[in-house]
């Protein structure tokens, strides 16, 4: 059984945080340390410590990230733009949080994606 990580917290509401969607799949929420103007972490209620943990069963859940974070860019304003999806693994992905997610990154141009 996976490590509960300060994300399972954010979902259910017992630490603080910005959280700009969430439904019975998926919670959306603003990073703490945001490295573009729209910076949102968008997560699977589940845990799912990363990609090398995905199975079947969470394609529904990991589908939606891609649908909220279509909507949440709309609402903020950069779908017309463009931004970036991140997802990390592992050490040399720069994973710092267990609990699978992906980057929502906008509002500035980003640049070449390695440099
Ligand atoms: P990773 O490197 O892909 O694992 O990204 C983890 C992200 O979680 C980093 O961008 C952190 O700034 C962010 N983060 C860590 N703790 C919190 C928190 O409590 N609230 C919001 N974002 C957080």
């Amino acid at each position: 059984m996976a490590e509960e990580t300060i994300f399972s917290k954010i979902i259910r509401r017992e630490i603080p945080s910005d959280i700009v969607y969430q439904d019975e799949l998926v919670t959306a929420f603003r990073d703490i340390a945001p490295r573009t103007p729209t910076h949102v972490l968008i997560v699977p209620n589940v845990l799912i410590p990363n990609v090398n943990d995905v199975l079947p069963e969470h394609e529904q859940a990991l589908g939606r990230l891609f649908t909220v974070a279509s909507k949440i860019a709309h609402d903020e304003g950069i779908d017309e733009d463009g931004y970036r999806l991140i997802v990390n693994c592992n050490r040399h992905g720069g994973q710092e949080v267990y609990h699978i997610h992906m980057h929502l990154l906008g509002g500035r141009p980003l640049g070449p994606l390695l440099s």
